[in-house]
């Protein structure tokens, strides 16, 4: 039921998600928001408390952390201000560059998924706005993101930084080949869909450790998928249908 009830929607969002037409990354001027305290109300608060209420809670999520990191990040900061009205709306938006910002309901399925509690060492391969790394850095305080646009690595470490997110750390790289340097990683988050599920992400996966990735061709069919590796094995499990921006390769 509890699936059949996702693809359905996952129907709905397919229509709704796209890379639409670029408009330029906004920097809006609002008051930090410390990432270790509840929610400072801002003009937002309700509409945000509505988005979890009725577009997360009300469908499927239930992990109370993920709620709370979702009633937390003020979304409205992450996206262009001239959509500053459509923050809190139950769709993606376009972030400049081809790139969109997920629908909430997704990034609260995947960080879910994920089961991402403090002490955890993520890392996210797909900065884009940088929202999905603010809500992994509400749960944790080592939070790795890797964006291979390098104007979206730069607004999102600017903005991350400006609202308090001091521990996610942002690099301009092809994330395909992961972060090497601080792996392994007891949680990866993908936001962008390579055709096949990267090797160096599997080799960076901790004993144990949870991806969340989705896998499909460009323009085609994509199935959001949670790997788990345990030793020697790598176990996979297909959660439902989804349409995210490609993964892109580096030169
Ligand atoms: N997580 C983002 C949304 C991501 S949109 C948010 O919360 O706003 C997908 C992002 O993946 C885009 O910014 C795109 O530039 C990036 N991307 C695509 N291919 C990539 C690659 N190989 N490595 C790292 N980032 C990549």
């Amino acid at each position: 039921m509890f699936l059949f009830w996702r693809f359905a929607f996952v129907s709905v969002l397919m229509a709704m998600l796209c890379t639409c037409a670029a408009p330029p990354v906004s920097t809006p001027t609002v008051t930090a928001v410390p990432t270790s305290t509840p929610s400072v109300p801002d003009a937002f608060t309700a509409q945000r408390q509505a988005m979890v209420a009725m577009q997360i809670r009300a469908r499927d999520v239930r992990d109370p952390d993920v709620l709370r990191a979702m009633e937390t990040v003020p979304r409205h900061e992450f996206v262009p201000k001239e959509l500053l009205a459509q923050a809190y709306n139950d769709h993606p938006l376009p972030i400049g560059y081809g790139q969109t910002i997920s629908q909430p309901y997704i990034v609260a399925v995947m960080t879910e998924l994920a089961q991402v509690k403090r002490g955890d060492r993520v890392l996210e391969i797909g900065t884009g706005s940088g929202y999905q790394a603010a809500i992994l850095a509400v749960l944790t305080d080592e939070v790795y993101s890797v964006e291979i646009i390098p104007a979206l690595a730069e607004s999102a470490a600017e903005r991350l930084k400006r609202l308090g997110y001091t521990s996610v750390r942002v690099k301009n790289a092809d994330g395909y080949n992961g972060w090497e340097e601080y792996a392994p990683y007891d949680a990866i988050v993908v936001t962008c869909a390579p055709d096949h599920i990267p090797p160096p992400l599997i080799a960076q996966l901790k004993d144990g450790g949870r991806m969340v990735i989705p896998v499909g061709p460009v323009g085609g069919f994509q199935t959001l998928r949670r790997v788990i590796k345990r030793g020697d094995q790598v176990l996979s499990e297909n959660v439902m249908g989804v349409l995210f921006v490609p993964l892109v390769r580096g030169k």
